[in-house]
């Protein structure tokens, strides 16, 4: 027997070909027990049928199988699913499936809580406690799947990494968890249909572009204008545009993809002609397009969303600059599992 026992889920193929052979066993049973675990997600060593059972009974002695646990499933008047979701040291997070007539998307958390500090995002409010592994992140996928299948029957077309935190500050374990929902022995998933949001990290959207990922970016910029920014996201003091701004130009270099910005437009923050002319500056970088979001109140906030008539100024003058725009409407605003609200209320 072991002390401890380990996280099977955190070897790799090879590692667990080598865990068999290192105990008498031939080295294909770890293909297979790779196979339970990522392709079929199986929850327990019982679960594996083609494994003897002397064999599960070794892999209990050693391992466990950390699957997130959903605690709580509410479903919004619109048909959104927010997922609160228990971690095996009991932290919670959620994630949302968010339904339309064409497609399902899955909106997932990669850390619980975060460590920046967006004034107008409710889990800024909740301490970054730690990372989500690449199997929680991955977990998230595959229950909403599950869900898309059950209630809408098919299957899960998109994900966005728009929950709680921030992906590129748990860079490798978004990356793995990315690679194991896109290979074949995972979700089979194209990596077009997957979008990572960041607020901003330059360093790590230029490790990105190195690594040529296939995936698509968003970028969470809400100012374009330094102080503005700054006074709104106060690590861009850390992070500034410019740094940004060179950083996106190398993605779009290496990745030809182009960059969706993300936007709010805040009555008496970024609505006057100023602010709509910055942003129009900072499209011109790299090609782009702009998402303008509609601001999902939090408890005790200040800011206030712009008129329509604020926003259409917006979309007038990006159009008139040939910029493409497109206008989101928030989804399962009554359960709180729209874009910056997930902060653990309903526990
Ligand atoms: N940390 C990442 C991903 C999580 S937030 C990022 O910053 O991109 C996902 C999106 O929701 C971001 O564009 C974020 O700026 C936006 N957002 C945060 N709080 C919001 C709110 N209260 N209303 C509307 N959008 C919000």
């Amino acid at each position: 027997m072991v002390a401890k026992k380990k996280d099977i889920r955190a070897l790799t193929r090879e590692q667990l070909r080598e865990f068999f052979e290192s105990h008498g066993e031939q080295a294909f049973r770890g293909n297979q027990v790779y196979e339970w675990l990522w392709q079929k997600s199986a929850h327990s060593f019982d679960a594996m049928t083609n494994l003897s059972k002397e064999t599960r009974k070794k892999l209990d002695d050693y391992f466990v199988i950390n699957h997130i646990k959903v605690d709580q499933l509410q479903r919004s008047s619109d048909g959104t699913i927010k997922n609160a979701v228990r971690l095996h040291d009991d932290l919670v997070v959620e994630s949302v499936l968010i339904p339309t007539k064409e497609r399902t998307t899955a909106c997932v958390s990669s850390q619980v809580g975060c460590s920046l500090d967006c004034k107008f995002c409710a889990t800024a409010r909740l301490k970054k406690m730690r990372n989500l592994n690449p199997d929680e992140i991955y977990d998230q996928v595959v229950v909403i799947n599950n869900e898309s299948e059950l209630y809408f029957n098919r299957p899960l077309s998109n994900i966005v990494f728009m929950g709680m935190g921030e992906p590129l500050m748990n860079y490798n374990n978004v990356l793995k968890a990315i690679d194991k929902i896109t290979s074949p022995e995972g979700l089979g998933m194209s990596p077009k249909r997957i979008t990572v949001s960041t607020s901003g990290v330059p360093k790590m959207i230029r490790k990105l572009a190195d690594e040529e990922v296939k995936f698509k970016l968003a970028v969470s910029l809400h100012s374009a204008i330094e102080e503005v920014r700054t006074s709104i996201m106060p690590f861009n003091a850390t992070f500034n545009l410019k740094e940004l701004r060179d950083s996106l130009i190398y993605w779009y270099s290496k990745t030809k993809s182009r960059i969706t910005y993300e936007y709010v437009v805040w009555e008496g923050i970024n609505d006057s002609d100023k602010d709509i002319h910055a942003l129009i500056e900072f499209c011109r970088f790299a090609p782009s397009k702009v998402n303008l979001i509609e601001y999902n109140p939090i408890d005790d906030s200040d800011f206030k969303q712009a008129s329509e008539a604020s926003v259409n100024k917006y979309v007038e003058a990006l159009e008139q600059n040939g910029i493409v725009v497109t206008v989101r409407r928030s989804r399962g605003k009554d359960i709180d599992a729209a874009c910056g609200q997930l902060a653990n209320k309903s526990l």
